[in-house]
C-alpha cells in the first residue's frame, strides 16, 4: 500500500475522535474560548441534550474576518507561538484542534465580531467543509453554533445517550467550567429554559447554592493556604457532611477543572481518620500554581495534568484542609491541667468492678447541678471489695475538677455531658477506642502472662502471615514461641485484652485479616475498648471522658467515626422545626 497524507477534512475527524466524545465535549472546549477570548458573559443554549442544537455567545474579544478560516484549520491558534510558550500555558486552549474537529462533524458556523469591525462576520461549515462566509450584523463578541452533532458519523452517533442523560453531562460540565469564574456572568438554557445563571461577580459559595443542597452549603468552611509557589483556595466540608459518592469534589489546577488522582489522594488523606474509609467530603479545590510548574499537554481533552513537584502539591493541598477544619472545629473541649491520672479502665472485661468513689468535698459534679442519672449499679455482686474502694479513694484525691457535668448513661452506650452551655453525647466506645488507640501508638502494650500456655496448629498461610507479623505482634505485648514445626505457643497476651478477645484478635491476624501496623494497632484499641451495652459506674464514666479530653485527636475513632455529637442549638433547632 502507497503512504499518503489524509485529506484535511478526514484529519480532522481523527482529531475529533480525541477532543469531541459528546455535548458536554463540546461545550467545554466552546466555553474555554470564550473564557481565553477574556468574555466576561457567556450565554449557552442547548436542544436535545446538545445533539440538534449547541449555541455559545460571549462578549469576548472576537476574530477578525480576515482569521475567521484559520479558526477553523486545524494547529491554527492565536493562543502560542512557540515551544517556550508550550512550557508555560496560562490559557485554556493552546492545540488550535477544537473548532476544526467540532466542525468536521457537525453543521456548523462561526460568527465573530471584534469591537473594532462595525459588521460581524459568519463562515458556514457543513461536516468540515466551507460553504459561505457573509456580514452580518451583531455585538461585539463571538457566537458558535454546533448543530446536528456526528450526523454523519452514525458510528460515533450510536456512543451518545439519550438526550435526558446527555443533558445532564452538559449541565454538570457547564456548571464545573463556570465555578471558579466569579467576574464572569453565565447562562444556561436547555430545551427554552434556563437552568443555570450565574451573575458577574458572585462568589463560588453563591454559585454552588444553585445545585447543592443547603445543608452541605452550611458544612462548608473556607481554604485559604499558601506556600512556596502553592496557593490552595476554596471550600471543604466539616468531617459531619459526608456522602458515599465523591461526585462533590471539584479539582481545580489554575481555574482549569481536571480529574487528578494526587489531589484526591490528599483530599483523603486530609480527612483520614475523621471520615469513614467509604465517605468523601465535600470539596472545591482551585489549587494555582506557577504555570511552568504544570504540565497541562498530557490529555487530549485537557482533563490530566502533570505536576513538576508532586510531594510539594500533595503536602500542600493536604495541609490547606487540616488547617481549614482544624481552625472551623464544631465545638471545642478544654483540657483539664495535666494530672497523675491513672486509667481505672485499662482492663475492660472487668470495668463493672473498678468502682471509684470521689471524696463528698472532692467532687466532680458541682453541688447545684442535676443528679447523676446512672449512678445505680445492676452488679451489686461484682462491687470491688472495701480494700479496692480505699484504694481508689486514695487516687481520687488527685483527680482535678472536671469542667463538665456527667448527666447519666443513655442505653448503656452513650454518655450526656454537659459543658458550660452545651451539650454532649459521646459514644464509650469509640471514645475509648481512640483513648486506647493513641496510647497503644506512644508505646508498647504491655504483657499479661497465662497461666497456662495455649497451643495453635498452624496451616501454611498461617505461618506466612505469622512470619510477616512476628515482630508487630510482640511489640504489642503477645508472648509467642515457636514448637515444633508448625506449632504456635502463646504463652502471653496484650495486658488491656481479656485472653478470650486476645485469642480472637490473634485468630484474626492468622486468617489475614489484618497486615498493616496501623490496622492492628485499631482492631487491638476496637477488640479491647469497652464495648457499647455495658454499664458504667458514674467515676468510670467520668475517668473515661477525663482520659479521652486529654488524648490528641479526640473527635474521632481510629476508623472515622466521630467519637461526640454536639447537641447544640443547630442540632436543635431544626428537630423541633424551629425557624430560630
Ligand atoms: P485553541 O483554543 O487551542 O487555540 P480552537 O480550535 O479552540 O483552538 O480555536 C482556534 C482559534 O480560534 C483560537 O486560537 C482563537 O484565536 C479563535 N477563537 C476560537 N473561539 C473564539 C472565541 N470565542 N473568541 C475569540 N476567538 C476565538
Ligand atoms: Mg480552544
Amino acid at each position: 500500500m502507497k503512504i499518503k497524507v489524509l485529506p484535511p477534512a478526514l484529519q480532522n475527524q481523527i482529531a475529533a475522535g480525541e477532543v469531541v466524545e459528546n455535548p458536554a465535549s463540546v461545550l467545554k472546549e466552546l466555553v474555554e474560548n470564550s473564557l481565553d477570548a477574556g468574555a466576561t458573559q457567556v450565554e449557552v443554549q442547548a436542544e436535545q441534550g446538545g445533539i440538534k442544537l449547541l449555541e455559545v455567545v460571549d462578549n469576548g474579544l472576537g476574530i477578525a474576518e480576515s482569521d475567521l478560516e484559520l479558526a477553523v484549520t486545524r494547529h491554527a491558534t492565536s493562543k502560542i507561538s512557540s515551544f517556550a510558550d508550550l512550557l508555560s500555558i496560562s490559557s485554556y486552549g493552546f492545540r488550535g484542534e477544537a473548532l476544526p474537529s467540532i466542525a468536521s462533524v457537525s453543521r456548523f458556523s462561526l460568527s465573530s465580531r471584534p469591537k473594532e469591525q462595525k459588521l460581524g462576520f459568519e463562515l458556514n461549515l457543513e461536516f468540515g467543509q466551507i460553504l459561505s462566509q457573509k456580514p452580518v450584523p451583531m455585538n461585539p463578541g463571538t457566537k458558535v453554533r454546533v448543530e446536528d452533532l456526528f450526523a454523519n458519523v452514525p458510528a460515533r452517533l450510536k456512543f451518545l445517550k439519550r438526550p435526558s442523560t446527555e443533558k445532564k453531562r452538559l449541565v454538570q460540565t457547564f456548571f464545573k467550567q463556570a465555578l471558579p469564574h466569579s467576574k464572569t456572568g453565565f447562562s444556561l438554557r436547555v430545551e427554552g429554559q434556563e437552568l443555570i445563571s450565574f451573575y458577574p461577580h458572585t462568589t463560588i459559595l453563591d454559585r454552588l447554592k444553585e445545585i447543592w443542597p443547603e445543608k452541605i452549603l452550611q458544612s462548608l468552611v473556607e481554604l485559604n493556604f499558601e506556600r512556596e509557589e502553592l496557593k490552595v483556595r476554596g471550600l471543604t466540608s466539616l468531617p459531619t457532611s459526608v456522602q458515599t459518592r465523591s461526585d462533590r469534589i471539584l479539582l481545580y489546577v489554575n481555574n482549569r477543572p481536571i480529574v487528578d488522582k494526587l489531589l484526591l489522594g490528599a483530599i483523603k488523606s486530609a480527612y483520614e481518620g475523621k471520615i469513614l474509609r467509604n465517605e468523601f467530603p465535600q470539596v472545591v479545590l482551585l489549587l494555582e500554581v506557577e504555570p511552568s510548574l504544570v504540565d497541562v499537554n498530557v490529555h487530549p481533552a485537557k482533563l490530566e495534568v502533570r505536576f513538576a513537584q508532586e510531594e510539594l502539591v500533595f503536602k500542600t493541598v493536604r495541609q490547606a484542609i487540616l488547617q481549614a477544619l482544624d481552625q472551623n472545629k464544631t465545638y471545642s473541649f478544654a483540657p483539664p491541667t495535666p494530672n497523675k491520672q491513672n486509667s481505672f479502665y485499662a482492663n475492660p472485661n472487668k470495668v463493672s468492678t473498678k468502682v471509684c468513689i470521689p471524696k463528698p468535698t472532692d467532687s466532680l459534679l458541682p453541688k447545684q447541678s442535676v443528679a447523676p442519672l446512672a449512678y445505680h449499679s445492676n452488679h451489686p455482686k461484682e462491687s470491688a471489695s472495701q480494700e479496692v474502694k480505699e484504694a481508689v479513694l486514695a487516687q481520687s484525691q488527685v483527680l482535678p475538677n472536671a469542667d463538665f457535668v456527667y448527666l447519666g448513661q443513655i442505653d448503656k452506650t452513650y454518655l450526656l455531658i454537659k459543658q458550660g452551655e452545651h451539650f454532649f453525647i459521646l459514644d464509650q466506645h469509640v471514645v475509648h477506642e481512640r483513648i486506647l488507640f493513641s496510647k497503644l501508638q506512644a508505646k508498647t502494650c504491655p504483657q499479661k502472662l497465662l497461666l497456662m500456655p495455649l497451643k495453635h496448629k498452624l496451616s501454611r498461610e498461617e505461618e506466612h502471615t505469622l512470619d510477616k507479623l512476628w515482630l508487630e505482634l510482640k511489640q504489642l505485648g503477645f508472648g509467642l514461641k515457636r514448637v515444633g514445626q508448625n506449632i504456635l505457643e502463646i504463652r502471653a497476651v496484650p495486658e488491656l485484652l481479656g485472653s478470650n478477645s486476645a485469642l480472637e484478635f490473634l485468630q484474626e491476624v492468622l486468617a489475614g485479616h489484618v497486615n498493616q501496623k496501623e490496622e492492628l494497632l485499631k482492631r487491638l484499641a476496637c477488640k479491647g475498648s469497652i464495648k457499647a451495652g455495658t454499664e458504667l459506674t458514674v467515676d468510670e464514666a467520668v475517668r473515661l471522658i477525663l482520659d479521652w479530653q486529654r488524648t490528641p485527636h479526640k473527635e474521632f475513632c481510629p476508623h472515622g467515626r466521630p467519637t461526640v455529637i454536639a447537641l447544640d442549638k443547630k442540632t436543635l433547632i431544626p428537630l423541633f422545626k424551629r425557624t430560630s
